[in-house]
């Protein structure tokens, strides 16, 4: 099983996870022809993709994939939200799940060996999730993001792919001297819809890590985050091998990672 990364960023974000016969997309907000690129234009492999929330770097490439027939999931909030700017023939595509009132887990579901499991995440949109997912090739995967917190925490996890956006103090300080454009009105919004490197951390320690192969830090913001000082946060907290993920990025994703 492999992990490609095909876009993570706020300009667009698309991820694949490929098996030797099925392929579950994670995110429509990246052009899909990038996506059929790195599976190999094996559309039919794919089991359908899941999106986190409606804003446009997750989920505005989802008419490209609906002239595919990719079935998308989403809660039903989001579908809502995104059915209203698709013609009736490209929404006929959109699928979402279900949770009991007040829940914070959704029913879990089945696209091919893929089981997933939804839950609700902390961001400013309709009714965003992040995803757990189970298969018996890759073994438990978190994906989390555009959240500023994360309350679930998740058993079995092997591979974890988790929003580390900002940096709280250069965020502030970013804000402090307007840099980049910053304000602070705009640096309170990030910090309450975006998961910062010490929120990531605090996440990552609540969780049984025991035996996770690597983790993938996603969603990295541009002015206000550092790849290479998150990298070496987060792989000197876990001691597991942590990539940032980039446009093109593979990664080996069997539950034994030898
Ligand atoms: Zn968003």
């Amino acid at each position: 099983m492999k992990l490609h990364v095909i876009a993570s960023s706020s300009e667009g974000n698309a991820y694949a996870i490929e098996g030797e016969g099925e392929t579950l997309l994670i995110e429509a907000g990246a052009p899909f022809e990038g996506t059929l690129k790195a599976i190999g234009y094996q559309v039919k492999k794919i089991v359908g993709c899941l999106v986190t929330h409606e804003h446009g770097d997750h989920a505005a490439r989802v008419k490209e994939l609906a002239d595919y027939c990719v079935d998308v999931w989403a809660s039903p909030g989001t579908v809502e939200k995104i059915a209203g700017k698709l013609k009736p023939q490209a929404a006929r595509c959109l699928r979402s799940f279900r949770r009991e009132e007040g829940a914070e887990v959704y029913d879990t579901f089945t696209l091919g060996g893929f089981e997933v499991t939804p839950f609700a995440t902390r961001h400013d949109s309709a009714e965003p999730v992040g995803y757990y997912i189970q298969h018996p090739q890759a073994g438990g995967i978190l994906f989390a993001t555009d959240t500023y917190y994360l309350r679930p925490t998740f058993a079995g996890l092997r591979h974890v792919l988790i929003e580390c956006n900002h940096d709280a103090d250069k965020l502030q300080a970013n804000a402090a001297g307007r840099i980049h454009g910053m304000t602070p009105e705009l640096a309170r919004r990030i910090r309450e819809s975006h998961l910062s490197l010490q929120t990531c951390l605090s996440t990552l320690q609540a969780n049984d890590l025991g035996r996770v192969n690597e983790i993938v830090l996603i969603h990295l913001s541009k002015n206000n985050g550092d790849p290479k000082a998150f990298k070496k946060a987060v792989e000197t907290a876990t001691g597991i091998p942590t990539y940032i993920a980039r446009p093109g990025l593979t990664i080996d994703f069997n539950i034994n990672p030898f």
